[in-house]
């Protein structure tokens, strides 16, 4: 075991480590700033469990009803050997596709396998380094449920997608099915973001596996493909998206993960997060000795860390108490840029403080803007962001 594995084994306790996945590389690009986070997806610990330790809110999860829309869509798409998803692409990626093979690896998983992911991935291996060794001309390839492997922090992790993977003469497409509605064409704008954001994973995935055969990795495209149901039927519609952005970004993250022996350094070489599992399994570490041990670390609390984090409740209380501007929503972060917290925004705008050489404009925006923040108090109480609203408000009445 190498330090680094034991340094995070201390930071995890005794349970046994939580892998990366998609949803957790996807949260990577929704925060990348979070050192809290970082640390705590290096060491694996189950976030759920350290939010229900703590009794935070549970996570809002999908019902039964949307998890068997979401299976009885995706059948739907991938029946009869994937040729519904034919036309779809032909449209979406103006190729001229007479046939295509289809291949699901989930087919080689059985009750007695012991081991189906690896199988699943080796299979998978096979199937595209043939794919893109095959020379033009050769026939194009829909392989459904592939399992991918991805280097995160230095480990690799498993990536079971609900994806599909499109070749056409060597080069790759991945291909999402998801079951929210594109409505007049154009899928909600938020899942599909966080969609791309998975999707970015798997594209570099696959680029990572063909990199490492001595391919070129470029071959799997950055344009990504959405296939979701047409308005309110259940008739699929696939939609192209430039996913470079999301790529690059999580690539950048993906190097940032290095740093996690600094992020390490800055805590007390014993922190840990152990629950502290008793005979009966459930935890006996008191919760505010827990509370103070996630202290140690840097956390950098937004509104979005709700959609995607088990801690967000947690470090939204923390990030209120601490005064932090970046509690109350991007918006008001924006508007703030450069000052930290909202005591130092009352102190700035009533004069109680002098502003440093990067504070002078806000500051004398600060000081302009009483009836704009007043105008944008009653718009947040309009649309419902309360949090706004308290800053703004406070604002109007501290200078
Ligand atoms: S909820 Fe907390 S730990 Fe999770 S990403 Fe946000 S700030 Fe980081």
């Amino acid at each position: 075991m190498s330090s680094l594995d034991a340094r995070l084994g201390v930071l995890r306790g005794n349970a046994p480590p939580t892998p990366h996945n998609a949803r957790t590389l996807a949260a990577l690009n929704a925060n990348p700033s979070c050192d809290r986070r970082t640390l705590i997806d290096a060491a694996g610990i189950d976030k759920a469990a350290l939010a229900a330790h703590l009794g935070l809110p549970q996570q809002l999860t999908r019902s039964r009803l949307a998890l068997d829309y979401g299976l009885a869509f995706e059948r739907k798409v991938t029946a009869q050997g994937g040729a519904p998803l034919v036309p779809l692409l032909r449209q979406a990626l103006g190729l001229t596709l007479s046939e295509v093979s289809y291949d699901d690896i989930n087919s080689v998983g059985s009750a007695e396998d012991k081991s189906p992911l690896g199988r699943r991935h080796s299979r998978t291996r096979t199937h595209i380094l043939s794919a893109a060794r095959h020379k033009p001309g050769q026939p194009r390839t829909l392989l459904d449920h592939p399992v991918l492997r991805l280097t995160v922090a230095g480990h690799q992790v498993d990536l079971e997608p609900d994806i599909i993977a499109f070749q056409h003469d060597g080069d790759f497409y991945i291909v999402e099915i998801k079951s929210f509605p594109a409505i007049h064409g154009q899928p909600d704008p938020t899942k599909a973001a966080a969609a791309l954001n998975q999707a970015a994973a798997y594209v570099l995935a696959m680029r990572e596996l063909l990199a490492d055969n001595g391919l070129p990795p470029e071959r799997v495209s950055d344009t990504v493909i959405l296939v979701n149901p047409r308005n309110f039927t259940q008739h699929p519609t696939a939609t192209p998206y430039n996913a470079c952005q999301p790529i690059k970004t999580l690539s950048r993250h993906l190097h940032r993960l290095r740093r996690v022996p600094e992020l390490l350094d800055k805590i007390p070489p014993l922190t840990t997060l152990d629950l502290a599992p008793g005979p009966d399994n459930q935890p006996t570490r008191p919760r505010n000795e827990l509370v103070a041990a996630l202290a140690t670390t840097q956390a950098s609390y937004n509104p979005g860390c709700r959609h995607h984090c088990d801690l967000a409740f947690h470090c939204r209380n923390e990030a209120r108490n601490q005064g932090r501007i970046a509690a109350l929503g991007t918006a008001v972060r924006d508007d703030l840029a450069g000052i930290d917290t909202i005591t130092t925004a009352l102190a700035l705008t009533d004069g109680q403080l002098h502003p440093a050489r990067d504070q002078k404009d806000i500051t004398h925006a600060l000081r302009q803007s009483n009836c704009q923040f007043l105008w944008m108090s009653s718009r947040d109480l309009m649309t419902g962001d309360a949090d706004a609203y308290a800053v703004r408000a406070l604002m109007a009445g501290g200078s």
